[in-house]
């Protein structure tokens, strides 16, 4: 009987069916439309990996369950007696299903009482958060169902490369590509690129001017839709007093985008119609990335598109469940529903859900590089769920230093990642499609997973697993629910009334096939697919323009290190690769790092295609394959984040923060390009 689910990977969550085989097919679903992207149409591969965990490991070797249990609950009670509960962080994934994401949360608060909590999607959507918060009140990465892109005359996209990250929705872009309409602004000449009528390719880390700029000129050619401004925004006058200083040609010395390449950009967006305003990683990963999304805000704003049918402004969610994941409580800063965890009604609130007292609950913890920079110093155990963090984290040499210090490191995957190879002990659990669970995809649409196969004897949920490790630590069998339906009801009590408002979404309205957008606040609500078309979420109803100013990359080329490192994604591999390299067909695709690089760059450093080089930065070194691309900047190299050992990418690049975010700025530093003899 084929079974109706999602795909494991990114935040498209195209619909597929799964048959006996066990073999993926693509079925009818709003985002894909019938299609799949080779990850997609390869991932039932990842069901029989031969790689795949299903005895627990306790130092290397097998284990029952009740012993590996055991242990770590008597472990992280050895440590918490000895240091304090803070003595254990627990680290989440923007993958994990909103189930698990909304009880890992409970788990740390209530069964460890750790304030040490926080996830890897403070490294993916945390910039793009923190400024629609501000902008708007809310965060939705689409506030509008992505079928409305369909209808754009212009789109444009920022460090976004759907045409490889998500292909399938560069289909609802086909309108704006014929029409001439689309905008792409990337370093790199993309596969998306190619596709755009105007491609701005600014020195990494200066999209905050560009950003300026285009809104200089949208000002300045008289592009601005004031009466939109006046009635549905406030912080005009500030943002234009910083605006009104970059001219196009002093954005053009900053950026290397001509003032005419600008003037370009504005006429496309502003002749149109409909027009959209995107942004994704590339944007948004750089120590100044809240204000990098909030300079491309108020340029929507400027032109009157937020919160108008068929137009708008917002951010292309990376990962599975990354929306959901930042809303139900893994991160260090909020509890489920959206709350903050510093806000008395809100600790109120959710205590009264869970059966606790609001004093009891810990206050916020680290973010996620702070937390894994404190291991060892801070945080004696680690207890990692769905997250791969020695490949994924910047500077990740220091990371598996600060991993190799802790007391005891804890694991739940599926396969040994490299995270897992590190781990004191590691439970097999369940992957996507042997459970359920909910997904909420970019679009804030919640999607139900459902179980397609039969898990192999021996795995356990991580639901499972938190639920016997609670119990082990006192708590009442109750409090953490097996049954996925379960832990969902009690999701919706605790989101209730809370921005990320899930109360009126039930298995059964989702098994028969409702299409629900949260906020959805009882039964009888239809869920709300566009949000902001009568008012943001301010108290005001007004959104606000943030005057925020270039302050460039927090690390320069310079004579030791002459160039800039650029990392992202490629069309067969996801995140860190623990999943996707495990894929035959995936690996031979692309079975190695490579580096990105102009061929007079790679002619300067005496390399050529094929040749392996080092890449090496202030914190590290990498050895990648040369790819001589002619249509690279010559100032700058890309290199996928997806390998590990030597070739990690994140061994070179920069943990220094966002101040608001506390995103890492991954996607510029500086580095040197040499060959290795
Ligand atoms: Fe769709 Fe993303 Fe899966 Fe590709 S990886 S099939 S784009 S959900």
């Amino acid at each position: 009987m084929p079974t109706p689910t999602h795909c494991p990977y990114c935040a498209l969550q195209c619909g597929m069916t799964i048959k006996p085989g066990p073999v993926v097919e693509p079925r009818e679903f709003p985002v894909n439309r019938g299609g799949l992207c080779q990850k997609g149409w390869t991932s039932a591969a990842l069901l029989n990996t031969p790689g795949r965990l299903t005895t627990p490991l306790v130092k290397g070797e097998p284990a029952s369950w009740e012993d590996a249990l055991d242990h770590v609950a008597q472990r992280l009670q050895e440590l918490r007696a000895e240091h304090g509960p803070d003595a254990v962080a627990v680290f989440g994934g923007g993958g994990l299903t909103n189930e698990k994401a909304y009880l890992l949360g409970k788990f740390a608060r209530v069964a460890l009482g750790t304030s040490q909590i926080d996830y890897n999607g403070r490294f993916c959507m945390s910039s793009a958060a923190a400024a629609g918060i501000r902008a708007f009140g809310v965060d939705r990465g689409l506030p509008f169902p992505v079928t409305d892109l369909a209808n754009a005359d212009a789109v444009l996209l920022i460090g976004a490369n759907v045409a490889e990250t998500m292909p399938p929705f560069v289909q609802h872009l086909r309108r704006a590509i014929d029409a001439g309409g689309l905008v792409v602004v990337d370093p790199r000449r993309t596969a998306t690129a190619e596709q755009a009528a105007v491609h701005l390719a600014p020195t990494p880390g200066t999209d905050l001017a560009l950003a300026l700029g285009l809104l200089h000129v949208a000002v300045a050619e008289g592009h601005v839709d004031k009466d939109y401004l006046s009635r549905r925004t406030v912080g005009f006058e500030e943002t234009w007093e910083v605006a009104a200083r970059w001219w196009p040609e002093q954005v053009e010395r900053v950026t290397g985008v001509s003032a005419a390449d600008q003037r370009r950009a504005v006429a496309v967006l502003s002749r149109a119609d409909n027009a959209y305003v995107l942004t994704a990683r590339g944007t948004e990963q750089h120590a100044s990335g809240s204000d990098m999304v909030s300079a491309w805000i108020n340029l929507a704003l400027a032109l009157g598109l937020p919160g108008r049918s068929g137009s708008g402004f917002g951010c292309l969610t990376g990962q599975g469940n990354g929306q959901g994941g930042r809303e139900h409580g893994q991160k260090a800063d909020q509890l489920p529903g959206y709350r903050k965890i510093d806000d008395p009604a809100a600790r109120e609130h959710v205590a009264e859900v869970w059966g606790v007292e609001p004093e009891s609950l810990p206050g916020p913890g680290k973010s996620a590089y702070e937390l894994l920079d404190s291991l060892g110093a801070g945080p004696r155990a680690l207890m990692v769920f769905g997250s791969n963090v020695a490949v994924s984290a910047p500077r990740s040499a220091h990371v598996a230093e600060r991993l190799a210090a802790l007391d005891f490191l804890v694991v739940a995957d599926f396969v040994l990642s490299e995270t897992a190879v590190l781990a004191d002990v590691v439970f097999p659990v369940t992957q996507w499609a042997e459970e359920g669970g909910t997904m909420t995809n970019l679009e804030g649409r919640v999607l139900l997973r459902g179980r397609a196969v039969t898990p192999p004897p021996g795995v356990r949920t991580d639901l499972e697993v938190l639920h016997e490790l609670s119990v082990r630590l006192g708590q009442p069998a109750e409090r953490f629910p097996v049954d996925e339906e379960a832990v969902f009801s009690e999701l919706r009590k605790a989101s209730a009334g809370g921005a990320a408002d899930y109360a009126g979404i039930s298995y059964e309205r989702l098994r028969a096939g409702e299409a629900l957008h949260w906020p959805c606040p009882d039964e009888t609500h239809p869920g709300t697919p566009r949000l902001f078309l009568d008012r943001f979420a301010h108290a005001d109803g007004k959104a606000r323009m943030i005057a925020v100013d270039h302050r460039g990359p927090a690390e320069l080329p310079d004579d030791d290190y002459p160039l800039s490192a650029t990392t992202g994604r490629v069309l067969q591999h996801y995140q860190s690769g623990a999943q996707t390299r495990r894929i035959p067909e995936l690996t031979a695709a692309v079975p190695e790092a490579f580096v990105e690089v102009h061929p007079d760059t790679a002619g300067r450093a005496g390399l050529g295609e094929g040749d392996v080089a080092r890449v090496s930065s202030r914190r590290g070194e990498v050895l990648a394959k040369v790819r001589c691309v002619p249509g690279m900047r010559t100032d700058t190299v890309f290199l996928p984040f997806h390998f590990p050992g030597d070739q990690r990418a994140n061994l070179i690049t920069n943990p220094v923060l966002d101040p608001i975010s506390r995103m890492p700025e991954f996607k510029v530093c500086a580095v040197r390009l040499e060959a290795v003899t």
